[in-house]
């Protein structure tokens, strides 16, 4: 799962270059995800969610909140996160399908990637973003605006 990247990344600066200089990515980046399912499988790591994400999740499935969180969450350091298996797959990704199977209800953590501060604290982080995520630094354009918004989103 690609949030491993937020394990030590929480204390990232909603600006990582400062309040009043133009960051590096002002003349913006590009990301276009191939749907490779790559960010979502392999190495263990942690995808934040909340209360609503997880009411929203479970009226999307038409499950009760309460089998979501019991067969889907666990807690890291008091706060709750996506569970996966033991391969560090979501336990929402379909593996044969290759797709995440709550895409139109997934958590705000997942909505923002790749843009996340602390993938935007410096070019080399995101040049490292952009070799395990084969749709970032590709496709579409997003703007510096567009961008900020997108990690003011999420503390990560
Ligand atoms: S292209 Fe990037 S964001 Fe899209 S599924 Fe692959 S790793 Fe994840």
């Amino acid at each position: 799962m690609s949030a491993e990247a937020s394990e030590g990344a929480e204390s990232c600066s909603a600006d990582p270059a400062g309040a009043d200089a133009a960051p590096w990515y002002k003349d913006g980046l590009q990301f276009t995800c191939t749907q490779c399912g790559d960010c979502c499988t392999g190495a263990p790591g942690v995808v934040w969610v909340t209360d609503d994400e997880l009411r929203e999740i479970a009226d999307y499935l038409g499950k009760p909140i309460g089998e979501i969180r019991l067969f889907h969450t666990r807690l890291i350091r008091g706060r709750m996160s996506l569970t996966e298996f033991a391969n560090g797959d979501c336990t929402f990704f379909d593996p044969r399908g290759r797709k995440c199977t709550v895409y139109r209800a997934r958590p705000v953590q997942c909505r923002t990637w790749p843009f996340w501060n602390s993938h935007l604290a410096s070019a080399q982080a995101w040049q490292n973003v952009c070799e395990k995520c084969p749709g970032s630094g590709e496709g579409a354009f997003f703007s510096l605006e567009q961008i900020k918004e997108r990690a003011s989103r999420i503390d990560m």
